[in-house]
């Protein structure tokens, strides 16, 4: 119950949320009374990914649905207070979903995908590094860029499939009796993941940069208007002229696929969906988190069979 209140000796960075951090005695919340373990987590992509690993757990997301965006979401208390009683934490990282962690430092309950910054993309810490090096290994052959900067990073097949490893591993580590198997993620991840290397080399744009992470492990060409793109990676809004360089693009063929985020989507987003539409190229929506009842390891496949779908088209 004094979770919040309990101290820890400063760590060193390498040692902060990463997994292998041993269970010893002083947080045993989940001796006393209830076997169950609680995992919160940011949004329902990680509360799918979880629940996919281990199906008996008490798992909740605190953004549930598809109405809210995550960009800009403030906690509430009663949200916090969950997030006090959790045993495990699940977030993305990155800055993405700091509103959860930002308050909860060198706290070994939280497994995150990237480095839990506060939207500073410039710094990494190893847990991060350890990643890259390990993407960049799988793909050295291959020439392409997987070194992406980008916190929507539940569509990298592989962050997906460390996040369900290390989940797996700590509900073991909690409760040995509970069940607890990474397998069926991380087997869908490599299916996605062999399917998306096969996505062929046409020029894609994105109205947000939602899709990044799988663009990195494709052939597929990101050609989104520079000025744009900086600005919708910075979340701030496109200029008057950066909004009509996409336009020109579209316009002048340029393109070959249009993705788009119908979920965070501004004014300008969907204006540039409907003349891509206009002009015959082919539009792929991808949302931000999953839609209504919709599972986001279904919501990430579709994603992909999308991709390949309009892709064959161009
Ligand atoms: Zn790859
Ligand atoms: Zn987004």
């Amino acid at each position: 119950m004094k979770k919040l209140l309990w101290t820890l000796p400063i760590l060193p960075l390498v040692l902060a949320g990463c997994s292998t951090g041993s269970a010893d005695s002083a947080d045993s919340t989940n001796a006393a009374g209830s076997n169950s373990l609680k995992v919160v987590t940011s949004t329902q992509v990680w509360a799918d990914v979880a629940e996919a690993v281990a199906p008996d757990v008490d798992i909740e997301a605190i953004i549930t649905g598809g109405d809210i965006d995550p960009h800009s979401f403030e906690p509430s208390a009663t949200d916090m207070a969950k997030v006090s009683e959790a045993d495990i934490i699940i977030v993305g990282g990155g800055g993405y979903d700091s509103w959860l962690y930002g308050t909860l430092e060198d706290d070994d309950r939280i497994i995150h995908a990237l480095d839990l910054s506060e939207h500073d993309h410039s710094e990494h810490d190893d847990h991060e590094h350890e990643a890259e090096e390990a993407h960049e290994h799988d793909h050295d052959e291959e020439g392409h860029d997987h070194d992406v900067d980008n916190e929507h990073v539940w569509y990298s097949t592989e962050y997906v499939s460390e996040v369900a490893e290390e989940f797996a591993e700590k509900v073991t580590e909690l409760d040995p009796e509970a069940q607890a198997d990474a397998t069926a993620v991380t087997t869908k991840m490599d299916e996605l993941h062999n399917q998306i290397h096969d996505l062929p080399a046409v020029r894609i744009a994105q109205t947000e940069p939602i899709a990044d992470h799988i663009l990195s492990h494709s052939d597929m060409v990101e050609s989104t208007p520079e000025g744009y793109r900086a600005t919708t990676l910075s979340e701030s809004e496109p200029t008057a002229a950066d909004v009509a360089s996409f336009q020109d693009a579209i316009n002048n063929g340029d393109l070959d696929v249009l993705i788009y985020n119908p979920q965070s989507a501004s004014t300008v987003a969907t204006s540039l969906k409907d003349l891509a539409e206009e002009k015959g190229i082919p539009v792929v929506e991808i949302y931000e988190t999953p839609q209504n009842t919709e599972n986001f390891l279904d919501a990430f496949t579709k994603a992909v069979d999308d991709l390949t779908a309009a892709t064959n088209q161009v």
